[in-house]
């Protein structure tokens, strides 16, 4: 096999690996080749996927589907397991600052159906406990839970509430009353600073990451919500978590944003892509919780950063020149939505995944508590949707994406009209085409349409570049 970038199934990675190997691969412990995720582990949908060619993207690739093993490795080892939900990159900041406290996101169970080909049962639990298909695919965080087949049961268990999604609330509420005890803590909705009026002078607004603005008392609100979390995790680990210590746990948090910055600038901006959209997708959901091991999580995406400069430097890449560069609205529930994008002869340029907060820097020059509480006042879920419509518009021109497409997911309520909102705001600022889709945990069966879909965009972006 050439050692040029390329996507191979992971058939072709069997011979890929061994080839790899011969030339002197070195592995860290979780290394391997990629097949034994679906022989052991039961991750079927690995089959159906096309993924890089690169060393880079297989250890990528191992360290995240090695997260449980982390995760009993760091009980076996006696550290304290802080459960993270909703919030997405600002609780597992704090909880890293201690030397034996990991943490994870047990939203992650969102993508168990797709990835276990809905082996898992954990859609049927949820089911069973009332949690039907109306609801999103993260109802798959209760038939989890319940079984603790796929990570254990946490030591202590946040979950970020007010300016929530309702299907997450319910949830989590619904866990709590199955008797796993939640500390709550709330983010009111994000609203502009009032302005001076009759006289009067206006209200103190603070900055936040991603451009945004907010009250100074809304962040005085969340710091003191975030003081009470602070508090459960120093009860937790029988010890303090002092300011100096967040101070360098945001330190290190903020390095990895840094270097996923530059990724993300050279894969979603370099004439040929180097890095394709899956692994990118893999790439920022890293930054979120660091997988469970926050120093190996910066080296894996420093060794995929390198691979990116390498063939930038190059002009290579798995993709055509010519790619349709397609901005990226929304996780998709089913990975294998990113490969058809792809195969139709798009390419991303740009995402908003309902995270890019945890993209952002996290304030260095203001005390940590308060950093923080402005990191969780940026998140794009708890605003109005014109402020995420606003840095949709922002980051498109950004990285000069010809076309949009906004993958709904089924069930979930953030998305009911937010995604026709964004639609129409970016056609009417932009005139640029948009395209909706919506997938499911397992699209297989929508895949023609959702082709079809991709294919009409690409195409007319295809009509507008001709002179
Ligand atoms: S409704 Fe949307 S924001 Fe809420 S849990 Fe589901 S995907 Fe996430």
């Amino acid at each position: 096999m050439k050692d040029s970038p390329a996507r191979i199934t992971l058939e072709e990675w069997d011979a890929r690996y061994a080839e790899l190997r011969a030339a002197g691969l070195r592995e860290p412990w979780y290394g391997g080749p990629l097949r034994r995720h679906v022989d052991e582990g039961g991750d079927y949908r690995l089959l159906r996927l096309r993924y890089d060619n690169s060393a880079a993207a297989l250890r990528l690739w191992n360290f995240l589907l090695t997260e449980e093993d982390r995760l009993r490795e760091a009980r076996r080892q006696g550290k304290k397991i802080v459960g993270a939900m909703k919030d997405l990159g600002t609780v597992p900041v704090m909880a890293y600052s201690l030397p034996n406290v990991t943490a994870f996101y047990p939203d992650g169970a969102w993508w168990i159906p797709c990835v276990m080909e809905l082996g898992s049962k954990d859609l049927e639990i949820a089911d069973s406990l009332g949690i039907d298909e109306s609801f999103c695919p993260v109802r798959a965080m209760l038939g989890a839970f319940l079984t603790e087949a796929h990570f254990p049961v946490p030591d202590l268990l946040t979950c970020n509430v007010g300016a929530t999604c309702d299907d997450f609330s319910a949830i989590a509420q619904r866990l709590n009353g199955l008797g796993f005890p939640i500390l709550w803590w709330e983010t009111p909705h994000r609203r502009k600073p009032a302005r001076a009026s009759g006289g009067g002078t206006g209200e103190d607004a603070v900055a936040l990451p991603g451009g945004l603005i907010a009250p100074r008392e809304q962040m005085d609100f969340v710091r003191s919500e975030l003081e009470r979390v602070r508090g459960a995790i120093e009860e937790l680990a029988g010890g303090g978590l002092d300011d100096a210590a967040l101070r360098d746990g945001i330190r290190v948090a903020n390095r990895m944003r840094r270097v996923l910055a530059e990724l993300r600038q050279l894969a979603y901006s370099a004439p040929v892509c180097p890095i394709p959209a899956l692994e990118m997708l893999i790439a920022e959901m890293l930054a979120l919780h660091f997988c469970s091991d926050r120093e190996e999580a910066i080296r894996v995406l420093e060794e995929l950063l390198e691979e990116a400069r390498r063939r930038v430097r190059e002009g290579v890449g798995p993709l055509r020149e010519d790619a349709v560069r397609v901005f990226w609205v929304n996780p998709v529930a089913d990975l294998r939505a990113m490969n058809i994008l792809e195969d139709c002869g798009g390419r991303v340029c740009g995402t908003e995944y309902l995270f890019s907060h945890t993209l952002d820097q996290i304030p260095e020059d203001v005390p940590p508590m308060q950093a923080l509480a402005r990191t969780a006042l940026a998140d794009p879920m708890v605003g109005p949707c014109s402020d995420r419509a606003d840095r949709i518009c922002r980051d498109i021109q950004l990285f000069g994406a010809e076309a949009v497409l906004v993958s709904r997911i089924p069930g979930a309520s953030h998305c009911a009209v937010e995604g026709a909102l964004i639609h129409e705001m970016v056609r009417e600022r932009l005139g640029l085409p948009v395209q909706e889709i919506e997938v499911p945990p397992l699209c297989d069966a929508v895949a023609p349409t959702i082709r079809t879909r991709i294919e009409a965009l690409i195409e007319t972006v295809k009509a507008r570049r001709k002179p």
